[in-house]
């Protein structure tokens, strides 16, 4: 995996009373443990993947708790599986990166949502939203108010983030109704401390299990047990929590002087309003702020009472909610209107309706703020000059740079064996034309930007060979799809291929063997060459292929491009009539590279020989075309000045970096490129034989270049 945390683990065992000092995701593991959990589980994803990554480095701990834990095969497995917490008293938390996990979860969602819990169930989920976010910009929110689940968006400290864990599990059982927890990657690594509680053996585990089974009709969704639970809902389930978000102060105030005027902010978003206060002289570092602030550490249900308590007295309030539609803010309106309080509401009128609120988009909303609704005491004229010097910096560094600091759009990794596929896809496409490629999600998606801008759509994780369904019989000549192996075990094995099987689909579909779902922090995927020894180990793409019958398969080795791109001719022209599957084998670079790194610095410690192998290009060949960088994208395949006074054009260039993949010769054979690229071994720690070798090619070569006596 992309990070260990076997060290920061030994944190989790922390007792009553010590301190623990850690980041935003660890504390969650903590608190979980802290509850009492049963059972734990989920699917990797950013921001939460880490939290994956820490449970399974903690196994040790788990187990002796009697903990299980579960890598889910999705988060709809994760999501079915708090199943177990309908009908038994069992605490459970599953986490995954939302919103899109939350869709694949969402049928599984619904019905626990409808049953309802006995156990408390958490689900945290890593709201992947704004400038760094990979995925479709929406709300969980909305998923929330559709399953009536109630949703934490804890203000990003450490001793709030592990209180509202505790208090999810209470809450859940005492409205019988499962619980989310948002993380926004910034509370994903906070750092922070607070003082730890021992852990809590669950009452049933592992280690005591149950021995009778329930069977209650009720909690089955099914007509009619259905219709009683949608009552159940809104007549006991919603008052019961919103008595305990009350009794037990979830919500939090932060008085002010300036109490004419107050802010309600998403409790995720408290630290980027407090800074921006601070920025205008309204807050100090200690939290110490003029205007009063209520924070929603729950979203979802909003307090009425609470709400236009807040509201009475005051002239303006502003509301700071992060993404659309603007829900609180709408819900605030109503409560309001009901309660016949006359606060004037602001929102998405001083703040973007749209996009992530970084410091400087909620700075800008607060100014504005403080100037429509002049807080008494305030001097809004200081708060606006604070604000005016905060842009006049920024002015000043922009004038400074002269130019936009150009964009840099993510890229595969140097080597990446996912590369040389879409190399071999450009190749191709000269002979047989532009292609229609359904992509997927994964580092493969990288492949829709330059230089290769292959990927014509995008549907959702392994669902990229049922999006080309359509597309297929719609063209003349056969379309492709690429899939990586994280995205085949997640749900492309039945969603696509077992239905192009079953539809007799006669496309082709290129499977990313990279050995992990790299994407997401590198973990291990069921077809992983070394598995944990809790994991099966037998469970090849081959294998599952065959097993839903799939006739036409073909591995190849992703750098062999001359070989990709006759495999790629080969299933565009087949007679075959049926389902085309081309596996791209090839360990993620960046895996290998972590593997063999630390092993290379041992050999090299111990005097031991090694051999590294790197290319390049000669600069008396290179025409300075650089067809090879438009057919390879590789970051440390560059240009550099041309040695040659008489020619201008820049020459290509391999800089350090390189790891030696070998997709530049590669690329130059099967393009036929220009002979330029050379391949050298670099010995470390030569032996005898290697020096004797190198003095005789050294003596050769001196002897060529040696000018000859009538040429002197
Ligand atoms: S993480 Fe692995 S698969 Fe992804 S771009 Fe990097 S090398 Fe390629
Ligand atoms: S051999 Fe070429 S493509 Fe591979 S890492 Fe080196 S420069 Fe990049």
């Amino acid at each position: 995996m992309e990070r260990s945390f076997k060290q920061e683990v030994e944190s989790l065992k922390l007792g009553d009373g010590q301190i623990f000092h850690g980041e935003g995701i660890l504390a969650v593991t903590k608190a979980l443990l802290q509850s009492g959990v049963s059972y734990v589980g989920g699917y990797q994803g950013a921001p939460v993947s880490h939290m994956m990554d820490v449970l399974n480095d903690a196994r040790d701990i788990m187990d002796e708790l009697g903990i299980h834990i579960e890598t889910n095969a999705s988060e709809a497995g994760a999501a079915a599986m708090l199943g177990a917490s309908i009908n038994y008293p069992l605490r459970g938390a599953v986490t995954w990166k939302s919103t899109v996990g939350t869709n694949v979860a969402s049928d599984a969602l619904s019905n626990l949502a409808s049953a309802g819990v006995i156990g408390g169930t958490l689900i945290v989920i890593g709201e992947d939203y704004g400038e760094g976010a990979s995925i479709i910009q929406e709300r969980s929110h909305a998923f929330a108010m559709k399953s009536q689940i109630w949703l934490f968006d804890p203000r990003p400290n450490l001793p709030t983030i592990v209180n509202l864990v505790e208090q999810g599990f209470n809450l859940s059982e005492a409205s019988n109704t499962p619980v989310m927890l948002e993380l926004r990657i910034r509370a994903c690594h906070v750092h922070g401390s607070f003082m730890a509680k021992p852990n809590r053996a669950p009452q049933f585990s592992r280690k005591h299990v149950l021995e009778n089974p329930d069977f209650d009709y009720a909690r089955i969704c099914l007509p009619p047990a259905t219709y009683a639970q949608e009552k159940q809902k809104i007549e006991i389930r919603w008052p019961a929590a919103v008595k305990f978000i009350r009794e037990h102060k979830l919500n939090e105030t932060f008085s002010g002087a300036a109490d004419d005027v107050g802010i309600i902010t998403q409790g995720g978003m408290y630290n980027a309003v407090l800074r921006a206060l601070q920025q205008l002289g309204l807050a100090d570092v200690f939290g110490g702020c003029q205007i009063p602030i209520y924070v929603l550490n729950v979203t979802y249900p909003l307090i009425p009472d609470e709400v236009s308590q807040f509201c009475v007295g005051k002239r303006a309030v502003l509301i700071v909610e992060e993404g659309q539609p603007n829900y609180i803010e709408e819900a605030t309106h109503a409560i309001l209107r009901r309660a016949d309080l006359q606060t004037r509401i602001h929102g998405k009128d001083v703040l973007p309706m749209a996009g992530e609120y970084t410091g400087e988009v909620v700075l800008t909303g607060l100014a504005r703020f403080v100037q429509l609704a002049a807080p008494q005491g305030v001097d809004a004229a200081d708060a606006q000059k604070a604000f005016e010097s905060f842009l006049s910096a920024k002015r000043s560094a922009a004038e400074l740079l002269g130019a936009p600091v150009p964009t840099r759009p993510p890229g595969f990794c140097v080597g990446c064996p996912e590369r040389p596929v879409f190399s071999a896809m450009r190749l191709v496409e000269r002979e047989v034309g532009r292609l229609h490629v359904s992509c997927d999600i994964g580092c493969h998606t990288f492949s829709t930007l330059p230089p290769f801008n292959i990927g014509n759509t995008v549907l959702g994780y392994g669902l990229g060979l049922a999006s080309n369904a359509a597309v297929n019989p719609m063209f003349g000549r056969r379309t492709l799809t690429v899939m990586g192996d994280g995205g085949f075990w997640h749900n492309g094995l039945t969603s696509g291929v077992a239905n192009a099987v079953f539809n007799r689909d006669d496309g082709i579909l290129v499977i990313m063997k990279n050995g992990y779902t790299s994407a997401t922090g590198i973990q291990a995927i069921p077809s992983s060459v070394e598995q944990s020894q809790t994991k099966s180990s037998d469970m090849g793409i081959e294998k599952a292929l065959a097993g839903v019958g799939v006739k036409w398969v073909k591995s190849v080795y992703t750098y062999r491009v001359g070989e990709m791109v006759k495999t790629l001719k080969e299933a565009l022209t087949t007679s075959y009539s049926g389902l085309k599957v081309i596996i791209a084998d090839a360990e993620c670079q960046l895996a290998r590279q972590r593997r063999i790194r630390p092993r290379i610095a041992r050999m090299l410690a111990r005097g031991e020989r090694v051999v590294r192998t790197k290319y390049g290009v000669d600069d008396e060949i290179c025409t300075g075309d650089h067809s090879c960088i438009r057919l390879s994208g590789c970051p440390t395949l560059t240009i550099k000045p041309n040695p040659d006074p008489l020619r201008t054009d820049p020459v290509a260039t391999v800089i350090d970096g390189c790891v030696g993949c070998g997709l530049c010769g590669e690329v130059a054979h099967a393009a036929i490129l220009c002979p330029s690229f050379y391949r050298a071994d670099v010995v470390q720690n030569p032996s005898p034989w290697d020096r004797v070798i190198d003095r005789l090619r050294r003596a050769v070569i001196g002897w060529f270049q040696t000018p000859a006596p009538w040429t002197r």
